[in-house]
C-alpha cells in the first residue's frame, strides 16, 4: 500500500496554513491561502476544501490518498463535537459547527481542536517535546497562547479553555489591559506586543540613553527584535525590559510546573527566538520560584518546528481519532 496523507490546517485570521503530512509527522507539501472572512465567513471551509482538492490535482493524486483533515482554530474549540465556541476574526457566529460544515464539503473525517493546542501536540509529536508524554508549550507571539499535554493527552477542561496560559494573572493590581478583559495578563508582558508596550513606557520618560533611546528617538517607536537586539550588547534599557519580561515568565511557569511537574516546557513563536538572552533569564527564574523536585525535572528548552507545529499538530489530532 502506497503512503497515506495527513491534512493538517492551521486556521488564522490573515491565512490559513496547509499541508500534507505522511503517518511520522513529516511534511511532505505544505501552502497557505488567504483567509476570506466576508460574508461572516461562509466561504472558509469551501476555500479550504477547494484548496486541498486543488493541491491533490498538482501533485496528481486522489482523494484516496488523504486519510482525514485535522484543524487548528483560534479560540475555545469543543473538540468531542468540533464546535468553535466564540471566535472575533473569521467572522463566525458563537457556537459554529466548524467540523460537520468542513466534513460535509469535504467527504473525509475531521477533528479540531484550538490552535495553541496544536502546536503542543505538533512539538509533543515531533518537535522539541518528541517522546514526551507531559509536556506544556508556551506560544509566544503577538499573544501568548498555551497547550498542556498530560499523560499524551491535551489537557481540555470543562468549557475548552484549558491551557490559557496567557491569562494568568501576573500583576494583579495596575496591570495593563489585555485583549480578553481583563489587566496585568501574563501576555501584556511576555507577547510581543507586551515587549513593545514594556519598553516604550520606559522610553517614554525620555531619561534613557544607548542603543534602544536612539532607535526609538529616530522611529518613534521599537519593536520586540530591536529590545533582544539591544540587550545583546548590553543596552542598560533593553535589559531592563527583558529583566521583567523574564521574570514574569519564569514565574508563571514555576508555578504552572509545580503543579504539572511536566517532562518539558517549550516555548515557541517568534519572542522564542530572542534565544538564550531570553531562555537563559527564564530558566534562572524558573529554577527560583519552582518546587526542589521539579527544578531537577522539568526541562525548558526552545519548540524546533516554528510555525509548522500547528499543522503538523492538526495533523496528529485526525491520526490519534482514527487510532492510525
Ligand atoms: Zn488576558
Amino acid at each position: 500500500m502506497s503512503e497515506k496523507w495527513i491534512t493538517g490546517v492551521d486556521l488564522g485570521g490573515t491565512t490559513i496554513k496547509l499541508a500534507f503530512i505522511n503517518l511520522n509527522g513529516e511534511i511532505v507539501e505544505k501552502w497557505e491561502i488567504a483567509t476570506d472572512n466576508s460574508d461572516m465567513g461562509k466561504n472558509i471551509t469551501t476555500d479550504i476544501a477547494k484548496a486541498i482538492e486543488d493541491k491533490l490535482a498538482d501533485l496528481k493524486q486522489d482523494k484516496s490518498k488523504l486519510v482525514g483533515i485535522g484543524m487548528g482554530a483560534p479560540g475555545p474549540v469543543d473538540y468531542e463535537t468540533g464546535v468553535i465556541l466564540n471566535v472575533v476574526n473569521l467572522g463566525w457566529e458563537d457556537n459554529f459547527p466548524l467540523q460537520a460544515q468542513l466534513q460535509e464539503v469535504i467527504s473525509l473525517p475531521v477533528a479540531i481542536e484550538n490552535d495553541a493546542n496544536c502546536a503542543a501536540l505538533g512539538e509533543m509529536w515531533n518537535g522539541a517535546g518528541k517522546g514526551a508524554k507531559d509536556l506544556v508549550c508556551v506560544t509566544l507571539g503577538t499573544g501568548v497562547g498555551g497547550g498542556v499535554i498530560a499523560n499524551g493527552n491535551i489537557v481540555q477542561g470543562i468549557n475548552g479553555a484549558a491551557g490559557e496560559i496567557g491569562h494568568i494573572t501576573s500583576i494583579p493590581v495596575g496591570g495593563a489591559p489585555c485583549n480578553c478583559g481583563k489587566t496585568g495578563c501574563l501576555e501584556t508582558i511576555a507577547s510581543a506586543t507586551g515587549i513593545v508596550r514594556i519598553a516604550g513606557k520606559q522610553l517614554a520618560e525620555g531619561q534613557a540613553t544607548g542603543e534602544l533611546a536612539e532607535i526609538f528617538a529616530k522611529n518613534g517607536k521599537v519593536t520586540a527584535k530591536d529590545v533582544f537586539d539591544a540587550a545583546r550588547i548590553g543596552d542598560e534599557t533593553a535589559k531592563k525590559v527583558m529583566d521583567e519580561v523574564s521574570f514574569h515568565l519564569g514565574f508563571a511557569l514555576a508555578n504552572i510546573g509545580n503543579t504539572l511537574n511536566p517532562q518539558k516546557i517549550v516555548l515557541g513563536g517568534g519572542v522564542s527566538r530572542a534565544g538564550d538572552i531570553l531562555i537563559n533569564a527564564v530558566k534562572e527564574n524558573f529554577a527560583k520560584y519552582a518546587f526542589s523536585a521539579v527544578r531537577d525535572s522539568t526541562e525548558i528548552s526552545v519548540a524546533t518546528l516554528g510555525n509548522d507545529a500547528g499543522v503538523i499538530g492538526a495533523a496528529w489530532l485526525i491520526k490519534n481519532k482514527l487510532n492510525l
